[in-house]
């Protein structure tokens, strides 16, 4: 059993550093998506910063050419007011050119608050294409070293795992599948010291015969508590500082 142990540590210290590769794997592509995701919202952004350009720009011409035709018919009625005969229709003109006057003036100012939003989205769009032009740059950049960084860990991953394979083949079949079992249940670690009569993966006191066992190393124990496979480092001759 204590060979078995001894196998069993050896193999978690693998298995745990294969762990962290993993996680180090998972990090790099999550960040690599986050940015992505950033640079979509950015070019999301920025066509609808366009397309709100676009209609602008469509409403600054229709201002345009409602201006010039209301410009155009104050312009015919002031020349048909030197030829009107009646008092009634001098009136009348006078209140058309009135309005007309009203209508140009509102519509000039609205052309220039079109004019002003115009250059707003402009302005927004000029930045949003260097912040993204950037971005795009930046991802590039953090691509190719993560590529890089990702095939190196993949490498290490795939020694690891055929290490791993060769050092399994010494453990008893049922002990590996318990061992496996705990793993995936306790955050990767599976077997766990004993030391001054307690559990050190929960910290839990262990049964005084229990831990006389233990210091024999004879048999396969489980912590009760947190059902980690238990060893005594003095039993299996490990140094413990
Ligand atoms: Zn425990």
């Amino acid at each position: 059993m204590k060979d078995q142990l001894t196998q069993l540590l050896a193999l978690q210290n693998r298995d745990l550093a294969l762990d962290k590769c993993q996680v180090e794997i998972d990090q790099i592509q999550d960040q690599l998506q986050d940015h992505k995701d950033i640079l979509q919202k950015l070019i999301d952004d920025l066509g609808e910063q366009k397309n709100q350009l676009q209609e602008t720009v469509e409403l600054k011409a229709k201002r345009a050419e409602e201006l010039r035709e209301a410009e155009e018919r104050h312009g015919k009625s002031k020349e048909r007011l030197m030829s009107v005969s009646s008092a009634k229709e001098y009136n009348a003109l006078e209140k058309e050119m009135e309005q007309l006057k009203r209508k140009t003036e509102e519509t000039r100012e609205q052309l220039d608050h079109l004019k002003e939003r115009t250059t707003h989205h402009e302005s927004e769009i000029a930045k949003k294409e260097v912040m993204i032009n950037e971005l795009r740059e930046q991802i590039e950049q953090t691509e190719a070293d993560a590529t890089k960084k990702l095939t190196d860990l993949n490498g290490q991953l795939e020694n690891a795992q055929s290490e791993r394979e060769k050092m399994s083949r010494g453990i008893q079949k049922p002990i590996l599948r318990r061992y496996d079992f705990i793993r995936t249940r306790r955050g990767g670690t599976a077997i766990v010291s004993a030391k001054d009569g307690h559990c050190e993966g929960c910290f839990m006191r262990l049964p005084p015969q229990m831990y006389i066992e233990l210091q024999r190393g004879n048999t396969l124990i489980t912590c009760p508590s947190c059902q980690r496979i238990l060893y005594h480092a003095a039993a299996l001759g490990i140094d413990e500082a």
